[in-house]
């Protein structure tokens, strides 16, 4: 599968011939050779269910993270409820994508607490870590404790192992081909975007984009079709 920013496959097999082994967060991580592979899905369920499959070719386990208060998707639509279970029963670890924006600050552990209650409740998934979307201070520079739950920012998983994210639809710090050329063998958390991997519609970041949402909206107009018969009697 080829996208904004190659082939995803190709990329992900460049870690393993490298001798690196795919981990999850809840696992010991060693100082080199292992990958912890996250998923922030800000977008959309099915980008995130074709890469994954990918991944399945290769006997890769990654970690999904989902906001459940996107305005982009609906994690309740049948479509999309069956695409997470289906990441559940083939292996790869889901978890909550937490948009703190949600609550303010001083209900932020309660907003959690919901949204953990919310997803437990649903897909009988305990949730051990969780992934901000658009982290600020508080979790880059570890100013909050969220009690047993841990994030991804944490020192163990951004400043002790190195970091890579794609978040922009570019590698602006370093790209994972020239850190596997430099033979450190450092273990590394990847967060990489399923959207950037999911077309090749668009040269640039912003071209994927308008993509997506020309897309979005076919979709959002054959819904209105199906649940509106005079707006389908007029196409
Ligand atoms: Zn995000």
């Amino acid at each position: 599968m080829k996208g904004l920013l190659g082939d995803y496959h190709k990329l992900l097999s460049s870690f393993l011939d490298a001798g690196y082994e795919y981990s999850f967060f809840n696992n010991n991580i060693d100082q080199f050779g292992k990958i912890i592979l996250r998923h922030d899905i800000d977008f959309s369920l099915e980008n995130a269910n074709r890469i994954s499959f990918v991944e399945d070719s290769l006997g890769i386990k990654s970690t999904y993270f989902i906001l459940l208060r996107s305005d982009f998707y609906n994690i309740l639509s049948k479509s999309n409820f069956e695409i997470i279970r289906s990441l559940q029963k083939r292996g790869h670890k889901i978890g909550i994508h937490f948009d703190s924006s949600l609550y303010p600050d001083t209900n932020l552990v309660d907003g959690l607490n919901f949204e953990i209650d919310f997803f437990d409740h649903l897909f009988n998934e305990p949730v051990e870590i969780i992934a901000p979307h658009r982290p600020d201070k508080i979790f880059l520079e570890n100013t909050i404790s969220l009690g047993d739950i841990s994030h991804t920012y944490e020192k163990k998983f951004f400043k002790d192992i190195k970091y890579i994210s794609d978040s922009t639809g570019r590698f602006r710090f370093e790209k994972p081909h020239e850190f596997i050329l430099s033979g450190e063998n450092q273990s590394l958390q990847l967060n990489l975007h399923p959207i950037w991997y999911s077309t090749t519609s668009g040269s640039s970041p912003i071209e994927i984009v308008e993509h997506f949402l020309q897309v979005s909206n076919e979709n959002l107009e054959k819904s209105m079709e199906q649940n509106f018969t005079d707006y389908s009697k007029t196409k």
